[in-house]
């Protein structure tokens, strides 16, 4: 009773949530749940960059953001505070399956989100897995039924979506491409349109990438709604 208590009014600070406003500096003046604002204390994350201030509060309400900002201004956090607020504020538990995809171009680039998600992430109960090869398909099909959050290179993803019986993507709430322009530029195209027939139509989609892509071939195959864009040209 307490916890629906505390979960409304978080709902109802994020709906009353000005983005624009400049009194977002820091995380602690963002509406977030108790356990990513401890995460992200003990991480020591104060204050937001640029492309986080812009992003965040967007994306908590729910909006499609389309984030430009170069390497190093911080995107990780734009998209992985909101994806682990948007499971808490479902109620997500470990056993409703696969809430959030983040789709990285690179295994080295994957691995590195992962890290960041399992440290500002480690005060929640979601579990999360990287999926980036290397392992048989087997051993990793194994591990993907129970995961709520997965982080994966787009060529393996498409291949589980193929092969692995009982992947089920019905429930997605979130999608996330990250250097989106980098998936494009190395040929991913078609595996990320072959993924995209998969997931819900219903989800929110975070993209973010270096450079500003507008391209709109990138926006139809995404099924972006009414995407925010922002940019943060800034150094963080
Ligand atoms: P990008 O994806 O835009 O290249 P990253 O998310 O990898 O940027 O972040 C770049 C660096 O900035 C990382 O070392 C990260 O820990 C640091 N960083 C990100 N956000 C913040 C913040 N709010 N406060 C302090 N450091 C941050
Ligand atoms: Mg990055």
């Amino acid at each position: 009773k307490r916890d629906q208590e505390d979960l409304g009014k978080l709902r109802k600070a994020v709906d009353e949530l000005d983005p624009k406003s400049a009194d977002i500096q820091k995380f602690t003046n963002l509406p977030l749940s108790a356990p990513t604002a401890s995460g992200l204390r003990s991480s020591h994350f104060e204050v937001l960059t640029d492309v986080q201030r812009a992003a965040i509060p967007l994306a908590l309400q729910g909006k499609d953001v389309l984030g430009a900002a170069k390497t190093g201004s911080g995107k990780t956090l734009a998209f992985l505070v909101p994806v682990l607020e948007k499971l808490y504020h479902a109620k997500w538990t470990e056993h409703d399956g696969l809430g959030a995809l983040v789709i990285s171009p690179t295994r080295e680039l994957a691995v590195q989100i992962f890290e960041v998600l399992r440290k500002i992430g480690r005060n929640h109960y979601f579990s999360a897995g990287l999926i980036i090869g290397g392992k048989s398909l087997k051993e990793e099909a194994e591990r993907l039924g129970r995961m709520n959050i997965l982080v994966c290179t787009p060529g393996r993803l498409l291949q589980h979506l193929d092969q692995t019986a009982g992947f089920d993507v019905d429930n997605l709430q979130i999608l996330v491409l990250d250097e989106a322009d980098r998936i494009m530029d190395m040929g991913f195209q078609s595996a990320v349109d072959a993924l995209v027939e998969h997931l819900p139509k219903t989800r929110q989609t975070l993209l973010f990438s270096a450079t500003q892509s507008k391209r709109i071939s990138d926006l139809a195959r995404l099924s972006l709604k009414d995407p925010e864009y922002v940019s943060a040209h800034e150094a963080a």
